[in-house]
């Protein structure tokens, strides 16, 4: 379990932490608890997420078992910068669905010496990277990775099998357009939608 690290007193040190995974895998859970804890440390937070992100509530993060916490919803990374003064504590669900200035945004938030907690998808249904995941992995100081269970053998999973045909990369749902899966799981899932089910396995 992440806990924060301790920090020289003297210094107000910002740094930038992710914590990814596939659908059901508690990333915002993961968010949730760590804004929390800050709360409770009685710091500054602010929540964002990405505008077009309304499955639950507009202005609420709210992971899949339903826990919540106030956020405000942004279209542009830019618009977190000039929002997130004055406090401690920047928190940023769905991650993925930023623009690609985000890295730069974080990087910019932590150098001023803000602790930046972001949640995102590491991979789309196609098991691609996601969006700036990677950039965002990259310059994270911690990351944290959580894992769902395969709906099919019960091993652990981190891919996202897109249950519809769909070819968009964003398509918001829950367990009616998604399932969470192993990579053997998930690759059969594949071969088997491109009627290649006796092939040796791709990618
Ligand atoms: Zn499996």
């Amino acid at each position: 379990m992440f806990l924060e690290p301790q920090l020289n007193p003297n210094r107000q040190t910002g740094w930038v932490e992710v914590v990814c995974g596939s659908m059901f895998s508690g990333k915002t859970e993961e968010l949730i608890r760590r804004v929390n804890r800050a709360l409770i440390a009685r710091q500054k937070v602010l929540i964002f997420k990405p505008a077009m992100d309304n499955r639950y509530d507009d202005i609420k993060v709210v992971s899949h078992n339903r826990n919540e916490i106030h956020s405000m919803p942004v279209e542009f990374s830019h618009q977190i910068l000039a929002l997130a003064h004055d406090c401690e504590v920047v928190a940023i669900d769905e991650a993925q669905f930023f623009d690609e200035n985000l890295p730069k945004i974080c990087n910019l938030l932590a150098n001023k010496g803000i602790r930046v907690i972001l949640s995102g998808l590491d991979m789309d249904f196609e098991g691609k990277p996601f969006g700036c995941m990677p950039q965002l992995l990259a310059i994270a100081e911690f990351v944290t990775k959580v894992h769902a269970i395969c709906v099919v053998c019960g091993g652990v999973a981190s891919y996202s099998f897109r249950l519809s045909a769909s070819k968009k990369q964003v398509l918001l749902g829950e367990t009616d357009v998604y399932e969470p899966r192993c990579r053997h799981c998930f690759t059969k899932g594949k071969q088997i939608e491109a009627g290649l089910e006796n092939e040796i396995p791709f990618e």
